[in-house]
């Protein structure tokens, strides 16, 4: 890194090469794409936005190699706008976002930088769901890696509960599948790499939507109505 908002000849050389996807201050969609939820000023020297797995793994091992600071962002929700840091380079994966649904596991692989109402609208087109936040422009990976909480957890449990597996681009820049241990600081608190992708739970949509037979809690509700309200033909009240 030359100065504060520049990136040095030699990334700027191996972005152009490895043919990867970046926008610069000068760029004309910088400040579009650099936009988070967070009222933040910073201006990252560069925001890159590989395609897949295999463009994420470059991108780190350059950075490494040449100690350029990075940052991860997808939803760009952060409530300290920690994905866009003045003199960093932005990892930003939001152009990771497939889902390939396996309806008989009733899981789905999709992408470390999907959001929320992506995913919600793909899932439907199965006629599946997933626990999700209520804001669409959230990511899902970084909803779930800080808890992932929203209405949807009376029925699905935390978004923390529903990742199953992933795939990480780790401090090296290899790409890994995590394993049992690697799963568990990742849903206890994420930072263990870049995911690529996550292996998510989905229910059928109209169970979790309407549920057709009533849950214990239904059926405790509706018998305490009963007996608080009685029937008046049995209890013989007007
Ligand atoms: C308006 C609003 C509504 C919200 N609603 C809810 C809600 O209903 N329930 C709830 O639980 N939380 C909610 N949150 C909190 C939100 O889930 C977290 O701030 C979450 O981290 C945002 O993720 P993001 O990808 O959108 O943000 P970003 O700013 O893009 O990312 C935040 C951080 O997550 C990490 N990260 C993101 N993607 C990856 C990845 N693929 N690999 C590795 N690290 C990654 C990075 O460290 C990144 O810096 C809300 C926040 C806001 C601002």
């Amino acid at each position: 890194m030359s100065s504060a908002n520049t990136i040095s000849p030699s990334t700027e050389d191996f972005l152009v090469s490895s043919k990867l996807h970046y926008q610069t201050p000068a760029s004309p969609d910088y400040d579009t794409t650099r936009q988070v939820y967070a009222l933040s000023h910073d201006r990252p020297s560069v925001i890159v936005r590989p395609r897949d797995a295999a463009e994420v793994s470059v991108l780190v091992k350059h950075c490494v190699a040449e100690g350029v600071p990075f940052v991860v962002r997808a939803g760009g929700h952060d409530l300290y706008g920690r994905s866009v840091v003045d003199g960093c380079l932005t990892i930003d994966v939001r152009d990771i976002n497939h889902v390939e649904v396996d309806a008989d596991r009733m899981t789905a692989e999709v992408g470390g930088g999907i959001l929320l109402d992506r995913l919600l609208e793909e899932l439907e087109k199965h006629r599946l769901h997933t626990p999700t936040g209520g804001i669409g422009s959230v990511g899902l990976v970084g909803w779930a890696l800080s808890g992932g909480y929203g209405d949807s957890s009376a029925w699905g449990g935390l978004g923390l509960d529903n990742i199953l597996a992933a795939k990480v681009v780790n401090a090296k820049g290899d790409l890994v599948e995590a394993d049992d241990e690697m799963l568990k600081g990742i849903r206890g608190s994420g930072g263990f790499g870049i995911i690529v992708e996550v292996t998510i739970k989905v229910y059928p949509a109209d169970e979790v939507r309407n549920p057709k037979s009533p849950s214990f809690s239904h059926l405790l509700f509706s018998l305490s109505l009963f007996f608080y309200y009685p029937c008046p033909l049995v209890s013989g009240k007007d």
